[in-house]
């Protein structure tokens, strides 16, 4: 393990305490000689109380205190910009200390505050739909730009909005790694945010709430499957290698049936399901015929549906199926036995639907 996590240009020879998992922190506090409880006591302060400086420290002693301020800092995110839109839906812009934006969305829905969140600036995937795809990758996320979206989201909710939810995760309910950026591609970073928000000593947040998406990266589904126990979105957007593959360059590396065998063998807890998304495409992919094929090939695996109609954007060549094609489209599932809902994504009119962030294509110069 890496006990000296990398320092940050902004603050030369000084360890980011965000970037630590609750585990590295320890290494790094015993390096200093400091007492066994050092560490789990600095690890609530850092993400229970969401301090800024040492001094917020109040029970460790002042020379403590000094000594952390020479070694490390506590970096954190503040909003550059917040966009609302009409269906209660909040976007939040931020810039990175090197000049790389990325962007969050907070969705509240009927007791629900649920928290979208990015893991890279830019995406390398390059899928056809969507713009963070379009605007290519810039570079992965680090793991405290990660998790301090969660901290300058929750810093910007309304008093009301904090007192009527569970104090640990501080209003918010519900995180999915559906922003910008292809999660498992940043797997390090991705597994230490994880183990930082879930841990009661960190965030707080239960492992049924919260999701990671991916496109279907083989290799790293069975790493994670392994590593962490928590909610698993696949998109899916094909029934066959040809289409998806047209769609989804990853394909070509990870067809279905190599995708859908993982998919078989991902570890789920009792009763829980992974989600498959399946965005529709007029035209592309949204024929009768592709939603019986859809359902042969999730034969046998514990699989829901999310059917998500495409997002324009400026400039995309795709359009939305009529609402009569979709709605058939369920049906077929529905059949079939799937639980298939369909999903609206919010937030559209301030481009915060699901392919419509591009933090990057806009601001980046
Ligand atoms: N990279 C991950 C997570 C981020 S994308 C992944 O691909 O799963 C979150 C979801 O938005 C994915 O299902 C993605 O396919 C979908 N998406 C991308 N562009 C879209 C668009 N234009 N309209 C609707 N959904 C889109
Ligand atoms: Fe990347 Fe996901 Fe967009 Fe594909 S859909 S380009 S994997 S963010």
């Amino acid at each position: 393990m890496n006990l000296q996590p990398k320092t940050d240009n902004k603050q030369p020879g000084k360890v980011d305490l965000r970037d630590m998992s609750l585990s590295e922190l320890s290494g790094w506090a015993s390096s200093l000689s400091l007492e066994s409880f050092r560490a789990r006591q600095i690890f609530r302060w850092l993400w229970r109380s969401d301090v800024t400086s040492f001094d917020q420290m109040t029970d460790l002693q002042k020379e403590l205190r000094q000594r952390l301020s020479e070694l490390s800092y506590i970096s954190s995110l503040r909003p550059e910009k917040i966009e609302r839109s009409q269906d209660g839906t909040r976007k939040f812009l931020f810039a990175l200390s090197d000049g790389n934006h990325i962007e969050s969305v907070l969705i509240p829905e009927k007791g629900r505050y649920t928290l979208c969140l990015s893991s890279q600036a830019g995406c390398a995937m390059g899928c056809l739909f969507c713009l963070t795809g379009k605007g290519g990758f810039k570079r992965n996320l680090k793991t405290s730009e990660i998790v301090n979206q969660i901290l300058a989201v929750q810093g910007a909710l309304l008093p009301d909005e904090k007192l009527s939810r569970s104090s640990a995760s501080g209003g918010l309910t519900n995180l999915v790694f559906m922003g910008m950026g292809e999660p498992l591609a940043n797997y390090e970073n991705l597994i230490k945010s994880l183990q930082i928000l879930l841990a009661d000593e960190g965030c707080g947040f239960s492992s049924r709430r919260v999701t990671v998406s991916t496109c279907g990266l083989v290799p790293q589904m069975d790493r994670l499957g392994k590593d962490i126990t928590l909610n698993l979105a696949v998109s899916l957007h094909a029934p066959d290698n040809e289409t998806r593959s047209f769609l989804m360059p990853i394909n070509r590396t990870y067809p279905l049936e190599v995708l859908i065998d993982a998919c078989r063998r991902f570890p789920l807890p009792q009763r829980r399901m992974i989600t498959f998304e399946y965005l529709l495409i007029y035209g592309v992919n949204d024929a009768p015929e592709q939603a019986q094929a859809l359902a042969r090939l999730l034969k046998n695996v514990r699989a829901k549906i999310n059917l998500i109609p495409f997002n324009a954007y400026p400039g995309s060549e795709f359009k939305q199926p009529p609402p009569e094609k979709i709605l058939a489209f369920q049906q077929i599932l529905v059949k079939n036995h799937y639980t298939t809902m369909i999903r609206q994504s919010k937030g559209a009119d301030i481009s915060a639907a699901c392919g419509q962030l591009h933090a990057h294509a806009i601001y980046a110069n």
